[in-house]
């Protein structure tokens, strides 16, 4: 199965969400973990979908 490395924590994952959380309006892929962490009180965190391998 087709695994995607998280742009925060660099781990390979199954299972990703597709998020902006940068003033940048850029869009990353992160692990859950890591969505969790940049969501919290952040104004320009977006969710844009779910990616699986
Ligand atoms: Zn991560």
């Amino acid at each position: 199965m087709a695994k995607k490395e998280c742009e925060k924590c660099a781990k390979a994952y199954r299972l990703m969400y597709r998020v902006q959380y940068k003033p940048i309006k850029e869009w990353v892929f992160l692990c859950n973990d890591c969505v969790i962490e940049v969501r919290k009180d952040n104004e320009d965190y977006r969710y844009g979908g779910t990616w699986k391998g």
